[in-house]
């Protein structure tokens, strides 16, 4: 089973018909039905790893000041307390939650690319008070799951500094400026050399490393999905470009 990395951009993904959500809607395919989909998104980040082991997860609309229809949206794909239980014996640090359901960064792309939702989805948190090497380790664990037919799916952006994005969108100045540029053309450099080590280094040490990343939620889902992946795979960018000028949007398929 591939991996996949996805840059989920604005909730409005979910509903607009745009070069994104169709973007989405391709990364189905040409890879096998998924048995079950783990989806490692920038939304769950809090102490600690969990795994959502709920039968039903919910669909949460973890977002402020959207349209109504994207609140009455619903992603009701089942989860799976099998593929949870799993994990966690992949991983003894993480443990059970039934407090979270699916966010958006893990609907708006699934919505899009299985809109049946009748693949079950558990979701993994992001442990902030780990380095980015840690989380390598918690990505190179979860590899064997691609021979049991599972999905790893990070869900973050390859840069993602909000206040800048907003800023150029308010200003119609949408061009995209150099220090974002060169993060993702760094991103693309190390995915494609499966050097997740260095890949995890970028953050917060690399040049305007904390400029693309105030916070480093949006880029460890990249960290988790580049370690999963082994040196044989292909690496291919399904998607690329920048949205409001400065978050990219860039996909990472490996294998
Ligand atoms: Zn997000």
């Amino acid at each position: 089973m591939p991996v996949l990395f996805v840059g989920h951009g604005s909730p409005m993904n979910a509903i607009q018909d745009n070069a994104w959500s169709r973007g989405f809607a391709s990364l189905s395919k040409g890879i096998p039905t998924p048995a079950a989909i783990l989806a490692v998104s920038a939304h769950w980040y809090l102490d600690g790893t969990f795994v959502t082991a709920n039968a039903r997860p919910r669909t949460i609309h973890d977002f402020g000041g959207f349209p109504p229809e994207l609140y009455r949206i619903s992603y009701p794909a089942p989860g799976s307390p099998a593929l949870a239980e799993r994990v966690t014996d992949l991983l003894p640090t993480a443990r059970p939650s039934d407090t979270w359901g699916l966010d958006h960064g893990t609907w708006s792309v699934l919505l899009r690319m299985f809109p049946l939702a009748q693949i079950p989805v558990v979701q993994l948190s992001i442990d902030r008070r780990l380095e980015p090497t840690d989380h390598a380790a918690l990505g190179r664990a979860l590899a064997p799951l691609r021979d049991e037919g599972v999905l790893i799916l990070g869900s973050g952006n390859a840069t993602h500094n909000l206040p800048d994005a907003f800023a150029r969108m308010r200003s119609g100045q949408t061009a995209t400026p150099d220090w974002a540029q060169h993060f993702d053309s760094a991103v693309a450099d190390l995915t494609q050399r499966h050097d997740t080590n260095a890949l995890a280094a970028l953050w917060p040490d690399s040049p305007n490393a904390r400029h693309c990343h105030p916070t480093p939620d949006h880029f460890l889902p990249l960290v988790y999905a580049c370690a999963a992946a082994d040196a044989d795979d292909t690496v291919s960018f399904p998607i690329t470009g920048f949205d409001m000028g400065s978050l990219s949007m860039r996909a990472v398929r490996f294998g």
